[in-house]
């Protein structure tokens, strides 16, 4: 324990994620793991208590012993599912077994106060739970929340098989506001084929155009307040069809036909274009962020930092020796543009995950067996590389230009992306310049993220 006093002299740097597998009612599109509650909470959050107890030290094993390097992050994010079907009891007693988990036996007392705590919401329940539920989450700690609107259209959303509609979704945006939420992020979807939707409405599929009602979608939705102010952050994803989802099956009816790629992709220059007027910066590819307002916890999965994800069906990531220049790795939070992961690449990388299997999970958890029900793969250097290119080349920051110079054939199609403008220099001197070193970073630009899958498949 002294030893690890004197490494870890302040607990932060903890990534956490807690999911919540609960849904009253399951999206069309959705194939994430997901049950509908049938009885209390109880025992799913003794569950998630108890893990999150027996990993304590794992949790404070993530912290950095680089305290006081730029750009450390310490998040809490409780996510689904959907975590406001839970009662605020239910998640201040998660709350609580996290604090317990990162308690510096040093400082007894001490309470790690976190630099983002994000729940991510859906509007019905903010609704029918109103103002009391949302303090009580801020008196909580929480200072994000995520909230699923999907669509402003209510033909859309009912094809969605969302809980809510249009006003509602307002309606739950207005109680965040009043009840102090001052960071509120909503997620959106585009690439939907909008003729096949007016269509299961009863409505004729000829009035239907794709970009004017994206266009009008987005104006909406950035008039959510209606007020004039403009919700902090914008998540929007594109509509695909997976495997399992209903979805799927509409489409394999004949029912839903999939909107064509280049409808895709005006759709989304058009959510660029028009939120880059609004004044966000498009600093993920799916993500777009007011000045200051950038997530923290998911810019930590895209920076490969390690994370601890609690609940079943959640992962986590570990990086041996992560900040500790014993074990020859770098303090990756030490430098905006230094070495990025695959620097500290050593083959002994760790992701592992709970099954999707919420019975098992809370059995496993009561009886202290959370090995029964863990799985995990160790990633090899190249794998670790691999996915340090595709994280972050999906991202604004982009990726250390000598990641790409460290093979062959990616630094050839380098050279060749860099000639046709597929890659721009995100920061220091373009590779090959006078003055060049390991702080060059190379990006996507973003008039070409919506072929990022191309470009990075030439990388890899
Ligand atoms: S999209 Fe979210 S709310 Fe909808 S079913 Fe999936 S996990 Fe639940």
């Amino acid at each position: 324990m002294g030893r690890q006093c004197r490494l870890h002299p302040v607990f932060f740097d903890v990534v956490i994620y807690i999911h919540i597998p609960y849904c009253r009612s399951f999206c069309t599109y959705c194939d994430f793991y997901s049950v509908v509650p049938n009885c209390g909470y109880g025992r799913f959050t003794n569950a998630v208590c108890a893990e999150t107890l027996a990993r304590a030290e794992e949790i404070r094993a993530s912290v950095s012993p680089s305290s006081g390097c730029p750009g450390t992050v310490n998040t809490l994010y409780i996510g689904g599912g959907t975590p406001s079907v839970l009662p605020v009891e239910e998640i201040g007693r998660i709350v609580a077994a996290c604090r317990a988990a990162l308690a510096d036996p040093c400082r007894p007392g001490r309470q790690v106060p976190f630099d983002e705590f994000t729940v991510e919401v859906n509007p019905d329940d903010i609704v029918r739970k109103g103002h009391e539920y949302v303090e009580t989450l801020l008196g909580l700690g929480v200072d994000r929340v995520s909230m699923g609107v999907q669509s402003m259209d209510d033909r859309v959303l009912r094809w969605m098989n969302r809980r809510h509609d249009v006003r509602t979704a307002r309606q739950a945006y207005r109680i965040l506001r009043e009840s102090g939420v001052g960071n509120i992020s909503i997620d959106l979807i585009f690439g939907y084929d909008i003729c096949s939707i007016v269509a299961a409405d009863g409505m004729h599929p000829s009035i239907a155009d794709p970009y004017g009602h994206w266009s009008g979608m987005l104006e909406k939705a950035l008039d959510i307040s209606g007020d004039g102010s403009l919700p902090q952050h914008v998540s929007a994803y594109q509509l695909s069809v997976e495997e399992g989802s209903a979805l799927a099956a509409l489409v394999a009816d004949g029912v839903y036909a999939e909107a064509a790629e280049d409808v895709c992709a005006g759709q989304y220059a058009e959510l660029c274009r028009m939120l880059g007027e609004a004044g966000y910066s498009h600093y993920e590819i799916s993500n777009f962020a007011l000045p200051g307002y950038e997530a923290k916890h998911n810019s930590a999965y895209w920076r490969h930092f390690p994370y601890v994800g609690i609940g079943p069906a959640a992962h986590s990531f570990s990086v041996p020796g992560i900040g500790t220049p014993a074990n020859g790795a770098v303090c990756r939070r030490g430098s905006e543009s230094g070495a990025d992961a695959g620097d500290t690449a050593c083959g002994q990388c760790l992701r592992s995950w709970n099954v999707p299997d919420v019975d098992a999970y809370i059995i496993a958890a009561l009886s202290g067996s959370l090995d029964s029900i863990r799985e995990s793969e160790t990633l090899t250097p190249a794998q670790f590389r691999e996915e340090e290119i595709m994280l972050g080349l999906r991202t604004s920051r982009g990726v250390a230009a000598s990641l790409l110079q460290s093979d062959t054939l990616s630094a050839r199609n380098m050279e060749k992306l860099l000639r046709t403008g597929s890659l721009v220099p995100a920061g220091g001197v373009l590779p090959g310049q006078p003055g060049a070193n390991h702080e060059s970073r190379l990006r996507i630009p973003e008039s070409r993220f919506f072929v990022s899958d191309d470009i990075i498949s030439e990388l890899l």
